[in-house]
C-alpha cells in the first residue's frame, strides 16, 4: 500500500526525514478495537500522513500501531517514547518496543516527558537512559534520538547538549511559549520540531484530558466558538493555521476517528492554498510579562499552582476568554487567596513577573 494523499511534507531537522505536516498521535489507539485502530491508521496513511507517534506507556498503542503498519514500509516514520530514566531498565524497554512495533528499527526514539531540569540531568547523565539510546543507535536499533517535554525551556537546555535530533513540545494558539526561544534555537541547530496538543490549552503540570472543566478547544464554550470558529471545521482550521505557519515539521493530533483525521487533512489542504495565512486565524498580541509556564517559580510553600493561575489570568486578559478562564480557574483546588506574599516565587521567575500582585488581582477577578 502506498500513501496517495498529498499532505505537505517537511524536513524533520537534521534527520532529513520527510514528514507530513499533519502527523498521527497514537495515544488514543488503546480505546479502539484492534481492527478499528488498524483501519484508522491505514486510512490516515492513504490520505498522506506518514509520521506516527506513540509511546511505550500508551497502553497497547505500540502493538496496535505495529500491527496497522506491518505491511506499510514506504516512507513511514515511526516515533515512540521511552519513560525510563536510567540505563539499567531502558535497554529491555527498547527491545520490547521494537517487538511490539513489529520493526527491526525505530526511526525516532524520544525520551518521554522530561519536564524539569533534575529529570533532564538524570536522563542524560552517565547512568541515564540517553546512554542506552546512544548504544541502541550504534547497534542499528534506532535511527534518531528525540526528547519530549511540556516545557520549552527544558527543551532549549536539551538541544544545547547536541544529543537530540528532534523535540516534541506542545504548541497552539493559546499555548505559544515554544515560539519564543525554542523554535529559533531548534532552527539554528537544525533540530526537528514535532508539535503535540494542538487543540487544547496546555499547562505543563496538568493532564489535559483529566482536568475538569475542559481545556479542549472543542468544549462548548460560546467564547471559544467566537474566537476559533462556530464549528469544528473552523476550529481545526484556525488552530492548525497558527501552528503550520511556524517553523515546525509536523503536528500530531491524537486521533480517535476517521472523521477527525479527515477534518485535519481538509484543513491542511485549505491552508496550503495561496491566500495569505495570516488572514485565516486570529493573532493575539503577547504581553511582555506573560507566564511562560517554565515552572521555575515552583514549588510554592502554599502549594499554589502558580503557572496554571497565571495562565488562566492571561487567557482572561490577553485572549479575552473571560468566562472560560473563570471556569478553568474554578477547577483548581488551592485558590490565589492562600498566597501569603512570601516572595519565594518571584525571586525565581526569570521573566520578573510580579506574581503575588497578579495573584491578588486573580483572587479579585476569579471566585
Ligand atoms: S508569594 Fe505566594 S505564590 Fe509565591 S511562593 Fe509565596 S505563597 Fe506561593
Ligand atoms: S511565573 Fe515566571 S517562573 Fe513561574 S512559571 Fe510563569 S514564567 Fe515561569
Amino acid at each position: 500500500m502506498v500513501g496517495v494523499g498529498c499532505v505537505e511534507k517537511r524536513k524533520l531537522g537534521r534527520t532529513n526525514l520527510n514528514v507530513s505536516v499533519i502527523g498521527f498521535g497514537a495515544m488514543w489507539l488503546p480505546g479502539l478495537k484492534t481492527e478499528e485502530a488498524a483501519s484508522l491508521v491505514q486510512h490516515a496513511y492513504e490520505l498522506g500522513i506518514n509520521y506516527f507517534d506513540t509511546a511505550r506507556n500508551y497502553g497497547d498503542s505500540e502493538e496496535k500501531l505495529g500491527l496497522a503498519l506491518q505491511n506499510i514500509k514506504d516512507g513511514r516514520v515511526i516515533a515512540t517514547k521511552i519513560g525510563s530514566r536510567t540505563k539499567k531498565e531502558s535497554s529491555k524497554h527498547i527491545k520490547e518496543s521494537l517487538q511490539k512495533l513489529k520493526t527491526d528499527k525505530i526511526d525516532i526514539l524520544q525520551l518521554h516527558g522530561i519536564d524539569d531540569e533534575t529529570t533532564l540531568k538524570k536522563a542524560i547523565g552517565t547512568d541515564g537512559v540517553l546512554q542506552t539510546c546512544k548504544k541502541a543507535k550504534k547497534e542499528g536499533l534506532i535511527d534518531f534520538i528525540g526528547i519530549s517535554s511540556h516545557r520549552p525551556n527544558i527543551l532549549v537546555k536539551a538541544i544545547a547538549t547536541g544529543e537530540f535530533d528532534a523535540v516534541l513540545v506542545p504548541l497552539n494558539i493559546m499555548t505559544p511559549q515554544a515560539t519564543e526561544e525554542l523554535l529559533p534555537v531548534a532552527k539554528k541547530q537544525d533540530v526537528g520540531v514535532v508539535i503535540m496538543k494542538p487543540f487544547a490549552f496546555k499547562v505543563a503540570n496538568m493532564m489535559t484530558w483529566r482536568y475538569k472543566p475542559s481545556l479542549s478547544f472543542f468544549s462548548e464554550e460560546p467564547e471559544l466558538r467566537a474566537f476559533l470558529g462556530e464549528d469544528n471545521h473552523s476550529k481545526v482550521r484556525n488552530a492548525l493555521g497558527f501552528i503550520i505557519s511556524q517553523d515546525i515539521s509536523t503536528i500530531i493530533p491524537g486521533f480517535k476517528s476517521v472523521q477527525e483525521v479527515e477534518l485535519a487533512i481538509k484543513a491542511e489542504e485549505e491552508l496550503s492554498k495561496p491566500e495569505p495565512r495570516e488572514k485565516t486565524f486570529p493573532f493575539v498580541e503577547l504581553e511582555e510579562k506573560y507566564c511562560r509556564d517554565c515552572g521555575l517559580c515552583l514549588p510554592c510553600p502554599q502549594k499554589l499552582n502558580i503557572p496554571a493561575m497565571l495562565r488562566f489570568y492571561d487567557l482572561y486578559r490577553m485572549y479575552k476568554l473571560k468566562s472560560w478562564a473563570q471556569k478553568l480557574y474554578s477547577g483548581l483546588n488551592v485558590k490565589a487567596e492562600i498566597c501569603d506574599s512570601c516572595g519565594d516565587c518571584e525571586s525565581k521567575c526569570p521573566y520578573e513577573i510580579p506574581i503575588h500582585i497578579k495573584l491578588k488581582e486573580i483572587s479579585e477577578i476569579f471566585h
